[in-house]
């Protein structure tokens, strides 16, 4: 199968990352919890374009640990066959710490990709399944024919809830609700 991954709040837990960058700069909280949708209601676009650029910094992006069993999961999902899509809405810049990161870490891909666009990237590599926690690419992604998945956060519950959202509290249980899709012979 075609498998495209995010990264932030998918591969590793971003928002500790946004809110420290917030109460920083501003001495704005942004508790997790809270975020019940995709907009950042307590920054103005500015700030929040800030403190996501700061979160995006070389050294911030390397020092960035994974999900317990992320790396491991990825690794036998390539290992079985399947076609691994590495995507982040990040700004250009970024690639080459997002490569560097995901060679420090161990996590095995054929194509990584950074943009603000990422299903058009995914409808060119025929991605079938998509694995990410943003709510409108989920939603985009439907509506193109992909499976999705997430893991879950306060800001896709409600997604989860409406749609037909595979949702697992974290990536151990994201394999075990993939694994009737993947297991069966890959189609690379
Ligand atoms: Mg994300």
């Amino acid at each position: 199968m075609r498998i495209a991954i995010d990264i932030d709040s998918t591969l590793h837990h971003y928002w500790n990352l946004l809110s420290e960058a917030a109460i920083r700069r501003f001495g704005i909280d942004l508790p997790y919890e809270e975020q019940l949708d995709w907009g950042i209601t307590r920054l103005r676009p500015d700030q929040l374009h800030l403190c996501i650029q700061e979160t995006h910094l070389d050294a911030a992006i390397l020092d960035s640990e994974p999900y317990p069993d992320a790396v491991a999961t990825v690794t036998r999902w390539r290992a079985a066959g399947h076609f691994i899509h590495i995507t982040s809405h990040r700004d250009a810049h970024t690639l080459d710490a997002t490569a560097r990161w995901l060679e420090r870490i161990g996590l095995p891909y054929d194509d990584l990709h950074i943009s603000h666009d990422k299903i058009s990237r995914c409808l060119q590599l025929g991605i079938e399944l998509l694995v990410d926690d943003s709510p409108e690419n989920l939603a985009d992604a439907i509506g193109h024919g992909m499976v999705v998945a997430t893991i879950s956060h306060p800001w896709n519950r409600e997604l989860c809830e409406e749609e037909d959202v595979i949702c697992a509290s974290d990536w151990r249980e994201l394999n075990d609700l993939l694994d009737p899709l993947l297991r069966g012979p890959a189609n690379v």
